[in-house]
């Protein structure tokens, strides 16, 4: 068997599209476009290029984005007041804080103070719980990314064996709340999981999302399987690759995403549709 490539990058083109004239029809309707503010603390290289994206993609779909760029040294208190004066903000519909935060700040404390409605990632404590009890709001991009690229191959989830690789709580963990709420059979393997292969082996989906390079082999795969690849590796040479050996995992696979251009576009994309999706709460339309 030879994978299906499922194209990441062509689905999130599609609903960004569809997302532009959305966001027009609202701003005309409402009177002002959804708006993002995204926080960023520090220097590091590669979050400043997250961000940008970020940017670029809220300018694409039409949604106002306002950046908030802060020193290293800046204390949590001062962040904490920003997300304070943000949650109250009526021009803001979502907050994203840029992670991973400098040493010195407490990630969850930080996260935990976007008002719940405004928390376009997906990440709090409320959002998740939402997800638990089928009854989801804001739902964890990434995850919610996967569940997209799952939706393009047609195959009814009900009853199948789906293994989430990783128990993070931004991946993992809401990635395996994700499948159960479509009716998955759902094991979560993590970093103290044993026989990870044997788990592998019967999966009808896998969901690769341990942050380890080629962590999962091409032989492992059942027959016909889905394998969805969240890991994100930069190799010497400067290109990326995932958590699953990708040309031999194609051999067996039914659908494989490739790494890039499968799970990462997605993410900013379910991003812009969470903003929109605040945006819609705040106005009343939803
Ligand atoms: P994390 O380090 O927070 O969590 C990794 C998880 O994998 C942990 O639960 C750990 O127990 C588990 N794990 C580690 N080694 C394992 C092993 N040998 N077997 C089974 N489980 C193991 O990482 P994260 O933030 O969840 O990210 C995971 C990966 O996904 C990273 O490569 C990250 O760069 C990538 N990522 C990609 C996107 C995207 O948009 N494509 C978004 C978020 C994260």
């Amino acid at each position: 068997m030879t994978a299906q490539v499922i194209d990441g990058k062509a689905l999130a083109a599609k609903l960004k599209d569809e997302m532009h004239t959305q966001v027009a029809e609202l701003k005309q309707q409402c009177g002002r476009a959804p708006g993002l503010a995204v926080i960023i603390v520090g220097n590091d290289p590669a979050s400043h290029v997250y961000v940008k994206n970020k940017k670029i993609a809220c300018e694409k779909v039409g949604i106002t984005s306002f950046a908030s760029e802060l020193p290293e040294e800046t204390t949590q208190e001062h962040l904490l007041g920003l997300i304070a004066d943000l949650n109250q903000n009526p021009r803001v519909d979502g907050i994203l804080v840029q992670l991973p935060l400098p040493a010195h700040m407490d990630a969850d404390k930080v996260l935990n103070a976007i008002a719940s409605d405004k928390d376009v990632d997906g990440f709090h404590p409320y959002n998740v719980g939402c997800l638990a009890v089928r009854q989801p709001e804001l739902r964890s991009c990434t995850p919610y990314g996967c569940m997209k690229l799952l939706e393009t191959t047609g195959v009814d989830l009900h009853g199948k064996e789906a293994v989430v690789v990783g128990a993070s709580n931004i991946v993992g963990r809401p990635m395996a709340l994700e499948l159960l709420l479509a009716g998955a059979t759902v094991t979560v393997a993590h970093r103290f999981t044993e026989n990870l292969q044997s788990h592998i082996e019967r999966a009808d989906i896998v969901i690769a999302a341990a942050g380890k390079q080629g962590l999962i082999q091409g032989e492992w795969i059942k027959e016909g399987a889905i394998v969805i690849d969240v890991g994100i590796h930069r190799l010497e040479d400067g290109s990326l690759t995932g958590d699953v050996d990708f040309e031999a995992a194609s051999k067996h696979a039914g659908w494989i995403t490739p790494v890039p251009g499968g799970v990462g576009p997605m993410t900013i994309t379910m991003l812009l549709a969470n903003t929109i999706s605040a945006f819609k709460n705040h106005v009343g339309l939803s």
